[in-house]
């Protein structure tokens, strides 16, 4: 195998790996096999294959992974030789199990095959004697054995790999948890609302109000215009809100379409002005879906206030938020709760 091989065969696996721990699929030689070919896109009737699956399931469950390496990899190594049928059966078992453990050039290697099967075809036909069978059969061993040194370099390439995707999402899970930022809007998360409303409540609580932000009938962009639509609606969002914000006051994605905002030194009357301006932004918002070529402008969004007092615990100011915010929508979304200050 030679080295341009090789790379690209390690850099192919390194795509694989990815792909296979993301949709859960058990590291088993012959999964390594299918999703080696996924990723080098060769054979587009296996990716359809594979991409529909996944649409369906999120992953390949064993037995499509089995029919899949039935009907992609291992047919194309079955043998139709009747006098060393079984023999040559088992071996080629062996050989496209090498082969496509080491991921090797399968090209050349499978024209040596087509070769010498050929020749073992007019066996039949012509009564080739013995020896020369033996002989055919003793050169696709060779070509297996001279395949399978590469094997073992192949594996710990592969074991390299592995350890180093192992090693990045172990970084990448300790960076999220510092993280005081949302990945898909930006804005502030739901850990940096926690951290700064305890800061704010417990050195200066007077007059700390909490908006609680909730997009209505959310799930129907999704449902509508997929989640890639849904997603770009959330960004907006995020951006309007944080653009609204004054007087100190922060905003916070908190949950899914989910938002807050703490106002510091407020009180319910301009807590309330500021919520509504930003429903009114929000519901001024359109976009285009590129997908359906629409445009979207009908999104709006139901907001629940609540002011610190005295008897309050720290928890009490959200959850009298939150309750608002179910009046809000209880009443019929697109507004601003309690009305009167
Ligand atoms: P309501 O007016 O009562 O709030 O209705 P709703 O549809 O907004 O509320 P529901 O809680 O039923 O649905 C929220 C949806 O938000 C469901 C979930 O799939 C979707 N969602 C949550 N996070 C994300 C995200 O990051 N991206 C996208 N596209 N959708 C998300
Ligand atoms: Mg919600
Ligand atoms: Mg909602």
């Amino acid at each position: 195998m030679s080295d341009k091989i090789l790379k690209k065969a390690t850099l192919n696996l390194k795509k694989a790996v990815p792909l296979m721990m993301k949709h859960q699929i058990p590291a088993t030689p012959s999964n390594y096999a299918l999703w080696y070919l996924y990723v080098d896109d060769q054979n587009p009737e296996l990716n359809a294959a594979i991409d529909e699956i996944i649409s369906e399931y999120d992953t390949v469950p064993t037995t499509s992974s089995q029919i899949l390496y039935q009907n992609h990899i291992a047919s194309q190594e079955e043998l139709d030789v009747k006098s060393m049928r079984h023999s040559l059966e088992a071996m080629a078992t062996e050989l496209s199990q090498t082969m496509t453990d080491t991921g090797s050039d399968t090209n050349a290697f499978q024209s040596s095959i087509d070769k010498n099967f050929a020749k073992l075809n007019r066996i039949e036909e012509d009564g080739i004697p013995l020896e020369q069978v033996l002989g055919l059969v003793r050169n696709l061993i060779d070509d297996a054995a001279s395949i399978r040194q590469s094997t073992d370099f192949f594996n710990s390439q592969l074991g390299k790999a592995q350890a180093e995707i192992e090693n990045l999402k172990n970084q990448l899970k300790e960076t999220e948890k510092e993280a005081l930022y949302d990945a898909l809007t930006g804005a502030l998360n739901r850990r940096a609302f926690d951290a700064d409303f305890k800061d704010l409540f417990d050195s200066s609580p007077e007059g700390l109000c909490i908006i609680l932000a909730d997009i209505d009938h959310f799930k129907a962009f999704n449902d509508n215009y997929g989640h890639v639509l849904g997603d770009q609606v959330l960004k907006i969002v995020a951006k309007r809100i944080n653009e609204a914000c004054r007087d100190g006051a922060k905003a916070y994605r908190i949950g899914g379409e989910e938002f807050a905002i703490i106002c510091p030194k407020s009180n319910l009357r301009s807590a309330r002005h500021l919520a509504e301006s930003v429903r009114r932004a929000i519901e001024k918002l359109s976009l285009k879906d590129r997908r359906s070529n629409q445009r979207i402008d009908n999104i709006t969004s139901s907001f629940g206030v609540a002011e610190y007092n005295v008897v309050s615990k720290s928890r009490a100011i959200v959850d009298a938020a939150d309750t608002q915010l179910y009046e809000a929508k209880r009443l019929g979304r697109n507004r601003v709760m309690p009305i009167v200050s």
